[in-house]
């Protein structure tokens, strides 16, 4: 995807992340400086964003993998602000992997979100 920056690699997928993405982590961290006047706090919410981003990666991960189960390539995941894109490779139809793929990811983040929460109450 254009505008995007590879930061990673993850199970031989490429993990990217778009420019929108960091002027998000601008944006969060100028909001909280602007309510709370706390250096810290804005970094504290910068990392909690990036935790919980951190679980959509987590999330389309579980997309990639699935689809590689059923013999489908993942041409790189990336996140946005508004989430995260697991494209797949060109190729054959996605037919009766499309339905595991979808259901498989969204139990991930569930596992881990109870490790971010302590965060958000913090
Ligand atoms: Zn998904």
């Amino acid at each position: 995807m254009k505008w995007s920056l590879r930061v990673g690699r993850l199970f031989g997928i490429p993990l990217y992340v778009h420019f929108t993405f960091f002027l998000f982590l601008m944006w969060v961290a100028a909001e909280s400086w602007r309510m709370g006047g706390s250096t810290g706090g804005a970094l504290v919410e910068v990392l909690f964003m990036c935790a919980l981003f951190g679980c959509v990666v987590l999330h389309e991960l579980g997309h990639a993998l699935t689809a590689r189960r059923y013999g489908i390539a993942t041409r790189d995941i990336t996140l946005l602000p508004i989430g995260g894109v697991a494209r797949p490779s060109p190729g054959p139809p996605l037919t009766f992997s499309l339905p595991a793929s979808s259901c498989s990811s969204p139990s991930s983040p569930r596992a881990f979100s109870p490790s971010v929460m302590p965060a958000w109450k913090a």
